[in-house]
């Protein structure tokens, strides 16, 4: 992967795999890592303070346009820190009460296309990895390599459940599965940007890999030239 081919892309549904991979590769190969589902979720948490709900369209656009926001992802502690305004919210967009939100903000499409100028303003000039639901599609359609990863709903909801547990959010296993089969719905059939498989992107089902698999499949086409 050279300085001109700079862009990998990960698209796929919640608990596909697609952080804990893109976090992996972008420690293996040096890569700036930007997660997209992240930056939604700041905008919700920043909704949620200012007290304006999802049906709000305008005022969401209007705070999207106004969104003073920054990713940091540290390679040797393998943490990404999300700053709104300079303050740590990377714990809190975590939590439930955002997640209920997200897809309904990611709806909207003057929404949609301030993140996404906000995203290429990010990966610009570096070698990055970005992963979300439309990264392939629309946000960087000509990027050096594409992945599309999928994982059965049962397995999905059962490693989201895991990884709320081990961040000690109380949940319980009825309520992610409630969650994911909501998001699934909307996100895979809004009108803008909806989740789908680039027909060049990589498909891999992690149903029975092991992360180091994925990563490894990852890490061979994006170093096949
Ligand atoms: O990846 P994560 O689960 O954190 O994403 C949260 C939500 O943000 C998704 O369910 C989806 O509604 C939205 N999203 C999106 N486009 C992206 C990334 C996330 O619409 N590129």
């Amino acid at each position: 992967m050279s300085a001109s081919k700079p862009i990998v892309a990960i698209d796929g549904p919640a608990g596909s795999g697609k952080s804990t991979i893109a976090k992996l590769i972008a420690k293996k190969l040096g890569l700036f890592y930007i997660d997209t589902g992240a930056m939604y979720r700041a905008l919700a948490f920043k909704a949620k303070k200012a007290g304006i709900t999802p049906d709000n369209e305008n005022g969401m656009a209007e705070l999207a346009k106004a969104i003073d926001l920054d990713l940091r992802y540290d390679a040797q502690t393998g943490k990404l820190v999300v700053l709104l305004e300079g303050q740590d919210i990377s714990e809190e967009i975590r939590k439930p009460y955002i997640t209920e939100d997200v897809s309904f903000i990611a709806k909207i499409k003057e929404v949609r296309e301030h993140m996404v100028r906000l995203q290429r303003r990010l990966a610009e000039g570096k070698r990055s990895i970005l992963e979300g639901r439309d990264i392939a599609t629309v946000v960087f359609p000509d990027a050096y390599k594409k992945f599309y990863l999928d994982a059965n709903p049962a397995e999905r909801i059962k490693r989201r459940y895991l990884e709320m547990k081990e961040k000690g959010i109380p949940i319980d296993e009825f309520s992610v599965k409630k969650d994911i089969e909501r998001r699934d719905r909307i996100d895979s059939t809004r009108e803008h940007a909806p989740l789908r498989r680039a027909h060049d992107a990589v498909y891999i089902d992690t149903t029975d890999m092991a992360i180091d698999e994925v990563a490894r499949r990852i890490i061979e086409e994006i170093e096949k030239t």
